[in-house]
């Protein structure tokens, strides 16, 4: 049973919109690629984790702490005997394991996973012995992308590989299980501790004069939209949208690119650039947000 669902992260719903208004300079350009690829993977391996129909308790994505040190869980699944802790792998290609280090092929060395796992396997322990938890913990990698191949693959580590996750969940399925108050409370405890917003993000600097404005096509990105009538079209790819509903999604971008700016009708007329009259902007406006002050120092919120 699903008891924490996973969300999109902010810093890569920042980064998304960036990266369609500006030029992200190419680390950015790098560190977002291997962030939505990353969260795919997560998002694939939920996919596979919801049709659990065992008596479990699933919580997607957990950032906690423990000793002072932050640390992330993909997925974590609470059994009557035991807790999964899963690290999820997007790796895509040919890979080599030489003791006890990743090489990419062919020759590109990148932080071993296994590190990383046994961290986040010791770190929660360690939390849940502070609450006299001891159930023991299962940790795994999950590598989910059917291109991955991992040379010289060694037999004794808990790695789970493409063709494998499929038996591995049948089966863990079909391990008796029966949860009672005690691991449900542990369930609550762990979402509870969870951190809502990650202390540091990695975005490039930006200003909104920097940005291109306009209201991208909710379907292919692009800013060729123009608004006929009622509704948003894209000359792209011919995707329609209620226009009300488009400068809506354009308000909430806006929000999450400039959290301390003000929406002020004027701002967001300028924004979305394609809507002829400001009025048309206010409307929207008044009808989805909450209107503070009045006339010229009138905002939303
Ligand atoms: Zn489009």
């Amino acid at each position: 049973m699903l008891y924490k669902s996973r969300t999109k992260p902010v810093e890569l719903k920042q980064l998304s919109s960036l990266d369609t208004r500006m030029t992200l300079p190419s680390k950015d350009k790098q560190y977002f690629i291997n962030l939505s690829r990353g969260y795919e993977g997560e998002v694939l391996f939920d996919s596979l984790t919801e049709k659990l129909t065992c008596d479990c308790l699933l919580l997607n994505d957990l950032l906690l702490k423990a000793n002072n040190s932050l640390f992330q869980i993909d997925s974590l699944l609470i059994s009557s005997r035991k807790i999964h802790l899963f690290e999820v792998k997007n790796f895509e290609g040919d890979y080599n394991y030489e003791t006890n280090r990743f090489v990419k092929l062919p020759q590109y060395e990148i932080t071993n996973p296994l590190h990383q796992l046994s961290r986040s396997e010791s770190l929660l322990r360690q939390l849940l012995l502070k609450d006299n938890i001891n159930l023991p913990i299962e940790a795994s990698l999950i590598f989910i992308n059917p291109e991955f191949t991992l040379y010289q693959a060694p037999l004794n580590k808990p790695m789970i590989f493409p063709t494998q996750i499929k038996n591995y969940l049948s089966e863990l399925n079909s391990t008796p299980s029966n949860l009672n108050e005690k691991h449900k409370r542990l369930a609550d405890k762990l979402v509870s501790l969870h951190i809502e917003e990650p202390p540091y993000k990695q975005l490039p600097s930006y200003t909104y004069e920097d940005l291109q404005k306009g209201i991208t096509c909710s379907a292919c990105k692009s800013f060729s939209t123009v608004i006929a009538g009622r509704r948003l079209v894209c000359k792209e790819c011919a995707h329609e949208e209620m226009a009300a509903a488009a400068v809506v999604r354009a308000v909430e971008e806006f929000k999450l690119l400039f959290p301390e700016h003000k929406i002020t009708t004027r701002r967001i007329h300028e924004w979305c650039r394609v809507v002829q009259y400001q009025k048309r902007i206010r409307k929207v406006l008044d009808d989805n947000y909450i209107k503070r002050g009045t006339n010229r120092w009138a905002y939303y919120e």
